[in-house]
């Protein structure tokens, strides 16, 4: 083990690329813990800009503000998965970065993801990698019916389309743009799972308790822990899958993959993010430590502390479709009600524009017990008018 740094002191700068609300909630931990942060986002209108203690208005690769944020900043770190790996090995000559450029790279690409899965010993999903339409012409039959995926710039279910056979394959790939692809085949899913999974510079490693999650049109919609209706074996594997993941890229910082269950009860990786994730927010509500402050500790160089799940959770996303009636009308929706429900915390990302399938706010509901969490759960979907899918 490397010796451990000094924890850099309160009042201390941490820098963060992106200013999505992801960037929002790390900057409220940091705060909590006394530090100052400043968030590099072009968007003038960012949620973590807002927030933030010094909001640097310039494109993540602009040299002078990186410069700015490695002068001002004890460490920096990532809540954007697109961030340009150049812009976070630039910073890394002047101030630790954390996760490294070099395993936000990975995660961009499926392709790598992949192979770094394979990499740490843990089974993904039959695929094979697609550059040109010439690869396309070797595609065995057994990847069909299957999902085409570009391997980078996804998310939420965008760049990709299923595909029965080859004639489908094919439009699939014109209309993806001919950008390199992978196949993978279509699985029978019996359940999706996910890991939070924290990593400091001193190599100490913990995950958060594993989360089930149901989407619905390709973005998560809910998220239950603990993980209804999966067997102690696959939770565990879960588990160990997700630090062979961290430990083989010797990872400092948060990190999320998400798994399929399948319906033979194996488990393979499906994808992960250098980063905080959706499906980990029930975190700041639930556990003792959240995913947003374990990013915080690692990049200050703090112990990661022992999270631990305090009460069931049950998340539900709130997306800008929820601001609409039927006739097209915007109207808030009516958070009184929800909120006299027991156990129900919201959170909004202070987003001033709702939009269809835009990320506005997820809300979290705890209780004593799993039943009593999501009979509220169910309640809160039944008056908001949200997908009751895992409830
Ligand atoms: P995210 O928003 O999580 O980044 P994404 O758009 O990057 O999502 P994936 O996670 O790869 O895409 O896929 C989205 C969803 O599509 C999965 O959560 C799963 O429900 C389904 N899916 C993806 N790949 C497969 C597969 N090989 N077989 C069956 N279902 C799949
Ligand atoms: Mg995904």
């Amino acid at each position: 083990m490397t010796p451990t740094p000094r924890p850099l002191p309160p009042g201390s700068w941490l820098g963060m690329l992106g200013g999505g609300q992801l960037g929002r909630m790390a900057v409220h931990a940091a705060q909590t813990l006394g530090y100052r942060v400043a968030v590099l986002e072009p968007d003038t209108q960012a949620p973590a800009g807002a927030a933030a203690d010094f909001h640097l208005q310039a494109v993540y690769t602009d040299p002078e503000a990186l410069a700015e944020l490695a002068r001002r900043c004890g460490a920096v770190s990532t809540e954007f998965e697109n961030v340009p790996a150049q812009a976070l090995d630039r910073l890394a000559a002047a101030v630790p970065v954390a996760p490294a450029g070099a395993a936000v790279a990975v995660c961009q690409d499926r392709a790598l993801e992949k192979a770094h899965f394979a990499k740490s010993g843990v089974a993904c999903a039959p695929h094979v990698v697609l550059n040109d339409l010439d690869d396309l012409t070797r595609v065995g039959d057994e990847l069909l019916p299957g999902i085409l995926k570009t391997t980078t710039l996804g998310y939420d279910g965008k760049g990709q389309r299923r595909v029965r056979d080859h004639t489908e394959l094919l439009a699939a790939f014109a209309e993806l743009g001919g950008v390199r692809c992978v196949l993978e085949a279509l699985l029978p899913l019996a359940a999706e799972l996910s890991v939070i999974v924290a990593r400091g510079r001193d190599g100490a490693l913990v995950t958060l308790p594993v989360q089930r999650n149901w989407h619905v049109s390709g973005i998560l919609a809910t998220t239950v822990v603990p993980a209804t209706g999966i067997d102690a074996r696959q939770i565990a594997q879960a588990e160990a899958s997700a630090r062979a993941i961290a430990e083989a890229f010797g990872y400092v910082g948060v990190l999320c993959i998400e798994f399929f269950v399948l319906t033979d009860g194996r488990l393979l990786a499906n994808e992960m993010a250098p980063r905080p994730h959706n499906s980990g927010h029930y975190s700041i509500d639930a556990c003792t430590v959240s995913q947003f402050e374990l990013q915080v500790r690692a990049m200050a160089g703090l112990p990661l502390g022992q999270p631990r799940l305090h009460s069931p959770a049950v998340m539900l996303n709130l997306l800008g479709d929820l601001w609409f009636l039927a006739d097209g009308t915007q109207q808030e929706p009516d958070w009184a009600t929800v909120l006299a429900l027991p156990g129900v915390h919201l959170h909004l990302y202070g987003k001033t524009e709702p939009r269809r399938a835009r990320k506005m706010g997820h809300l979290t509901v705890t209780a004593p017990t799993q039943a009593d969490a999501l009979a509220v759960a169910r309640r809160v979907a039944a008056h908001l008018g949200l997908p009751t899918d895992g409830l």
